[in-house]
């Protein structure tokens, strides 16, 4: 598929060539097509705070008489702006990771302290849900990459846990080390996702209850950017759920390689 063979007779030679051209414009169509998809889908979402934000600023205009009704529109108002806020800070995240090659101009990166921090950050949200973090384990060799993605990456993941469970419940945040991986589990008491939604929760925009997750202030690319951020680190991440019990979302990346110095060993 994409390869076109073409034999061809060098009568000359008296020999036959056959000739490979594989041709990749199926790679490029392909590509073009997801651009263009999601261009539409940045389109879409950016219109919809944008539209409330002016018909609020109207209601605010109309409403310059009555205090109460400013003040709800103002919030409103508010509200809408952080959610375009948060988009625009995630489109531009994904499109640093699309050409990022973190890997190699990275640096030695202790998940112990990020994923420390990524708990520290999503404090307040947890706190004003009643959610405890529990925090277990440790690993004991760094990753190799960049620390600010893998921070958000870590941070979208315990995001989503407490983002997606009810008051008063736990999400249990688990490190370890493991045949050469460094392993991060996150784990909740939500609501949970079904087999074929779990398929699906990792492409851009897709949200299983779009009202819901707008609601809560989701803008449907949390997990596309953890995984990119996770496959530019050479690592896997998945899910397991069982809808209405939990889910328990799993990152898995290389050690990374200590370099022998073999002058020493010598
Ligand atoms: P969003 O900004 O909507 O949270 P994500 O890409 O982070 O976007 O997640 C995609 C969808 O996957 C969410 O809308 C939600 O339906 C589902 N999801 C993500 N994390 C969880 C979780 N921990 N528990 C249940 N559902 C989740």
């Amino acid at each position: 598929q994409g390869t076109i063979v073409v034999q061809v007779r060098v009568a000359a030679l008296g020999a036959e060539y056959i000739l490979i051209l594989a041709d990749d414009r199926t790679e490029i169509t392909r590509t073009e097509e997801i651009r263009n998809d999601f261009v539409a889908n940045v389109s879409h979402e950016l219109k919809t705070p944008v539209g409330a934000i002016s018909l609020l600023a109207e209601a605010i205009d109309d409403a310059a008489e009555d205090e109460v009704a400013v003040r709800r529109f103002a919030q409103r108002m508010h509200k809408e702006s952080g959610r375009l806020s948060a988009l625009v800070q995630d489109i531009i995240e994904l499109s640093r990771l699309q050409g990022a090659d973190v890997v190699r101009r990275g640096k030695p990166v202790d998940i112990n302290s990020v994923v420390a921090e990524a708990v520290d950050r999503n404090k307040l949200p947890a706190e004003s849900k009643q959610i405890d973090i529990v925090v277990g384990g440790s690993v004991s060799v760094p990753v190799h990459g960049d620390r600010d993605l893998l921070m958000t990456a870590f941070r979208n993941l315990i995001d989503n846990a407490i983002r997606y469970s009810p008051e008063g419940t736990r999400v249990g945040v688990g490190l370890r080390s493991r045949d050469g991986l460094v392993q991060v589990s996150v784990t909740d008491q939500g609501v949970g996702i079904t087999p074929e939604e779990q398929e699906r929760i990792f492409e851009r925009f897709y949200r299983i209850d779009a009202a819901r997750s707008r609601q809560t202030g989701g803008t449907g690319l949390g997990l596309s950017i953890v995984k990119h951020v996770v496959s530019n680190h050479g690592g896997e991440v998945t899910v397991w759920s069982q809808p209405g019990q939990g889910s328990t979302f799993t990152v898995r990346l290389p050690e990374m390689e200590v370099a022998v110095d073999d002058d020493a060993a010598a």
